[in-house]
């Protein structure tokens, strides 16, 4: 990868080398076609670049990043969009033959209604206690239930943790790898939260493409991930295998008062077995970026139990065990599940190390 800034139109003074933006990526399907900025390498996903004062140039990924100075932001899009492709190019099959094109914003995410986000997502409804896998459809999203087959590889060695703000047309993450310090909370609609990558049980994965993005910000769901991670910090072996999760049912916790009263539900998570890392389950770092304009000041560490169990660095833990920065007056009420949560059948009655061959 030797793309050389010193050719092409990097020596003209009069081709802007900086203030590109990205608009468009689009995978040729092989290297054919070279690179407009550097005018050297053979390029497969060519990367559209428009610029305030200069007509749009289409270029390689190195080229790209330095002319919109963000090189990890490039690498991410070409990243993304090698990922994207088997689902893409089943669903379109022999409309675009093999070139294809993934829409992008000015902000580096894709903004097409059928792309969504560069990673299917699961979702967890602490309200409902259930959790869901979100399939892409011609029409839009269809969220599957999937909470009593929910079986799945934690990524736990590359969780993340920041702040998430889901109150946007577009969610905004400014996340950190566990044990580094937290960024700076870019604004008061950012809420605590985790990032991670897992990888769908066949039993829970439908048709659509397993290895999927978990993140969430509800307490209810961080609670019950706090103790799934801290079960695999504990049992985690030498090998480096990751933990094997599913859910079996949830605890709804009461918090609030009078008409301020929930009930949420965290989900109950348990390690069932241990699993080689599957080779499309490939960690993306994402939304690590420096402070916003808006940022607030440093947020300090929390008291009590995130204190307590601070990742080593000084820097909190997430908040998610101890419900909050503001406990309810009454504090939390733990009760029993109305009804006996079903177990998830096809997992229960899989032997772990059965369970380990299914995920590639
Ligand atoms: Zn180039």
């Amino acid at each position: 990868m030797g793309e050389a800034r010193g050719t092409g139109k990097w020596c003209q003074p009069d081709v802007p080398h900086k203030g590109w933006l990205c608009t468009d990526v689009e995978d040729l399907g092989e290297p054919s076609q070279v690179c407009e900025m550097c005018e050297v390498m053979t390029i497969r996903y060519i990367h559209h670049m428009t610029h305030q004062y200069h007509p749009p140039l289409e270029v390689g990924c190195i080229c790209a990043g330095h002319m919109e100075q963000d090189l990890v932001g490039a690498r991410r899009r070409e990243a993304a969009i090698k990922r994207l492709r088997p689902s893409w190019a089943k669903s379109h099959a022999g409309l675009a033959g093999d070139t294809w094109r993934l829409k992008m914003s000015i902000f580096g995410f894709s903004t097409e209604p059928t792309a969504g986000d560069f990673l299917p997502i699961i979702k967890y409804d602490a309200r409902a206690g259930r959790i869901f896998r979100i399939d892409r459809t011609p029409d839009g999203r269809e969220p599957i239930d999937i909470t009593d087959s929910f079986a799945a590889v934690f990524d736990f060695e590359n969780i993340e943790t920041g702040w998430l703000n889901f109150s946007g047309p577009q969610p905004d993450f400014k996340l950190v790898k566990m044990g580094e310090v937290l960024p700076v909370r870019p604004s008061e609609n950012h809420k605590n939260g985790i990032r991670l990558m897992l990888k769908l049980h066949p039993s829970c994965a439908g048709s659509d493409k397993p290895v999927r993005e978990f993140s969430t910000s509800a307490k209810a769901a961080l609670s019950g991930i706090e103790k799934v991670y801290l079960a695999y910090r504990e049992g985690k072996p030498a090998n480096g295998k990751l933990p094997i999760v599913a859910m079996r049912g949830s605890t709804p916790v009461k918090t609030g008062t009078g008409d301020r009263q929930s009930t949420n539900y965290v989900p109950k998570f348990e390690i069932v077995g241990w699993a080689g890392r599957p080779t499309d389950l490939v960690y993306i770092p994402r939304g690590s970026s420096g402070p916003g304009p808006n940022a607030l000041p440093p947020t300090p560490p929390a008291q009590g139990y995130a204190a307590a169990k601070g990742n080593g660095n000084g820097a909190p833990a997430w908040s998610g065990g101890d419900w909050g920065d503001t406990p309810p007056a009454t504090g939390s009420t733990r009760m029993q599940a109305p009804v006996a949560q079903q177990l998830a059948a096809s997992v229960a009655q899989t032997k772990p190390a059965d369970l380990a061959d299914d995920f590639g």
